[in-house]
């Protein structure tokens, strides 16, 4: 089991020793004034980093003084908090959010606080999910995903780069949840409709103008080849349709490029799958990518366990 733990860093809003620097060697007094506020002198022995010398000392005593609310104080404090309590009728769409997240918390980290601890310690997901970062395919909502159940990636056409691709936001996460999470199961998910797969098929080969979106929308770009050849003759919109799936595809093969899923795909301790989710009828399809070497045919890939939700 793993878990992400943020690094151990300074807390940015907290001053650093410098911006502290006393402004004179004087001694300090026994209560440190901050802010306006009075605060408990500290105890010598309160870090080590005192056999630095004394005026190191005294940076680090103002810091420690100035801990439970870097650069303001809990009166200032209070008074934001007032001010903003006071304008929560002006949250606009984060009201919503708001009261979602409150709704959330009751629900969790206050009416199961086991199940939330144990969480907070650790997460184990069976699933390493790559979406579209469209709004309308949320994988958490439409698949109905707990917190800790799936790791998850999101990007313009739900795209797999191929390993030779280099480092991407894509197969960073892929790494973490492969190497580290040791999930059994990666799960790519397109989508009907997709603006991503859109701008893959009428992007024009010759264009000179860059962009993101084009530059990381090619990256499907056997998928654009493959669709034309297949179903060239049929309309823009049946193409993007046979693109959508046919990406799915391209990625899961990309997936296998990466030597770490390889051998644990080889292994048996991990499974790679498509989805298609058409939200234009609600529908789900899914399905496993066998892998192994001497498959019948000749080919080492095949599509099994094909099923249809709706
Ligand atoms: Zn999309």
């Amino acid at each position: 089991m793993a878990t992400i733990r943020p690094s151990p860093s300074r807390d940015p809003l907290r001053p650093s020793s410098n911006s502290l620097s006393c402004p004179s060697r004087a001694p300090l007094p026994s209560s440190l004034q901050i802010c306006g506020s009075l605060r408990k002198p500290l105890k010598s022995e309160d870090t080590h980093l005192r056999i630095l010398g004394s005026v190191k000392r005294r940076s680090i005593q103002i810091m420690e003084a100035s801990k439970e609310s870097p650069g303001l104080t809990r009166e200032h404090m209070d008074k934001l908090t007032k001010r903003s309590e006071e304008t929560d009728s002006d949250l606009g769409p984060f009201l919503d959010l708001k009261n979602r997240f409150l709704g959330y918390r009751r629900r969790t980290f206050l009416e199961d606080p086991v199940s939330y601890q144990k969480l907070a310690e650790a997460q184990e997901p069976k699933f390493m999910v790559v979406a579209c970062g469209d709004s309308r395919v949320c994988p958490s909502n439409i698949l109905g995903f707990q917190p800790g159940e799936a790791f998850m990636i999101r990007n313009v056409a739900n795209l797999v780069p191929p390993f030779a691709h280099g480092a991407s936001e894509t197969n960073a996460a892929l790494e973490f949840a492969v190497n580290t999470l040791k999930v059994p199961n990666i799960l790519v998910i397109g989508h009907s409709r997709c603006g991503g797969i859109q701008a893959l098929m009428s992007m024009k080969e010759e264009a000179d103008s860059r962009s993101f979106i084009r530059d990381w929308v090619f990256v499907g770009k056997s998928a654009r080849l493959s669709t034309k050849a297949a179903a060239g003759n049929l309309s823009f919109e049946q193409q993007c349709k046979h693109c959508e799936k046919e990406s799915i595809n391209g990625s899961l093969l990309n997936l296998l490029t990466y030597p770490w899923i390889e051998k644990r795909v080889n292994e048996g301790t991990l499974s790679i799958h498509g989805g298609y989710y058409d939200f234009v009828n609600c529908t789900f399809e899914k399905w496993t990518l066998d892998y192994k070497e001497n498959m019948e045919g000749g080919s080492k890939y095949a599509i099994k366990d094909r099923c249809f939700w709706g």
